[in-house]
């Protein structure tokens, strides 16, 4: 990177969002709050009675969960879309009138599930071994299988939401994967840009970033055989990650073989203890995997590359957040810590869980 970058205010483009984000690094230079809270040890039991993702208990939907002992999903008792419904689409003719222009809508349809990673109430991925989340990368394998072949949809969304600063209320660990009939609004924004790219360049946009990350070394936070972990280049959340397939893959189906599962969870796991080491919390975040989506085009799937973003909110401490308000919701994202600082702070950290040794010494 070039060195003046790290004193002067500038923006970075997002080639894969097609935004540019403002850095701030100078502001840095403001007094420094260090953290302000002890560890925080994990208080919560392995099985809470009042957990409605807990084995055997029921959900508010009536439904009864069964008495899993590895990964479990079900269909979301209270689905943000309806598998069955009229269709509607407002109607745009050439000599439409003001309102299909300004006031469009469109039906959508689709089906969300929930995924627990585990039984354990008191289990975050930080806390699982490898071979526990490779049960869960399984899991999203068969469901992205599945819908596939069983539903008209047009894209799955995984994400997992953690934390209450995230606004999930209930700590058992668990993620949510929504499909729909449309393509929406982050991935595809991606898929064009990733399209534009190669038709200009000849080559994948994310292989292409992957090989000068490698080559530049400035903002690896983490890397095994199969995917390299960085801070992006433009990233807006303090310590974002971006974690990219050194293979040019498309869809988590072509993460096949017990290894390539295992590369998957190991990084996941590296990750999610780095964060929780940072502050020495569990640390909150928005994590969701981008790929092709379950019916697109050739050229569309042929854009594409497997990636997944962890956004995480907090910036100085468990406690300290960075807000997304004022400058940044009416003109453009800012950060001041910049992703190479960020990286730094994250590739030193240690891969073994605080909380591990808290309880090894209690
Ligand atoms: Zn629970
Ligand atoms: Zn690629
Ligand atoms: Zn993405």
């Amino acid at each position: 990177m070039n060195p003046v970058l790290d004193d002067i205010s500038h923006r970075r483009y997002n080639p894969l969002r097609g935004n540019w984000i403002l850095v701030s690094p100078h502001r840095t230079k403001r007094p420094w709050q260090g953290q302000e809270e002890g560890p925080s040890k994990n208080t919560l039991p392995e099985y809470d009675p009042k957990c409605y993702l807990c084995p055997r208990n029921k959900r508010s939907g009536g439904a009864q969960n069964p008495d899993y002992q590895e990964t479990y999903i079900f269909v979301n008792d209270f689905s943000a879309v309806k598998e069955d419904q009229v269709d509607y689409e407002t109607e745009t003719t050439a000599t439409a009138d003001k309102s299909s222009l300004l006031m469009r809508a469109e039906g959508v349809k689709g089906k969300c599930f929930v995924v627990c990673f585990s039984p354990a109430h008191n289990k975050t991925l930080a806390d699982m071994s490898i071979k526990e989340i490779s049960l869960v990368v399984e899991t999203w394998k068969n469901l992205y299988k599945d819908v596939q072949q069983n539903t008209p949809f047009r894209y799955i969304q995984i994400f997992e939401n953690k934390g209450e600063s995230m606004g999930c209320s209930n700590p058992h660990a668990h993620c949510q994967a929504w499909t729909t009939s449309h393509l929406p609004e982050e991935p595809a924004a991606e898929l064009k840009n990733m399209i534009e790219y190669r038709k200009k360049n000849n080559s994948c946009l994310l292989c292409d970033y992957l090989a000068l990350e490698l080559e530049k070394k400035e903002r690896i936070i983490a890397e095994n055989d199969g995917w390299l972990a960085v801070c992006p280049w433009w990233a807006f959340w303090p310590f974002e990650t971006l974690v990219i397939s050194k293979k040019c893959i498309k869809n988590i189906l072509e993460i096949e073989g017990e290894r390539d599962v295992d590369l998957f969870a190991e990084i996941i796991s590296t990750i999610t203890i780095k964060y929780d080491n940072l502050f020495e919390t569990k640390f909150p975040y928005s994590m969701g995997i981008h790929q092709a989506p379950l019916r697109g085009t050739d050229e569309e799937h042929a854009a594409n590359h497997v990636h997944f973003h962890f956004l995480p909110p907090l910036l100085r401490s468990a406690t300290v957040k960075k807000f997304q308000v004022g400058y940044e919701l009416l003109a453009e994202p800012q950060r001041d810590i910049t992703p190479e600082q960020a990286a730094r702070r994250l590739q030193a950290l240690s891969t073994e869980l605080y909380r591990n040794k808290l309880e090894g010494s209690a």
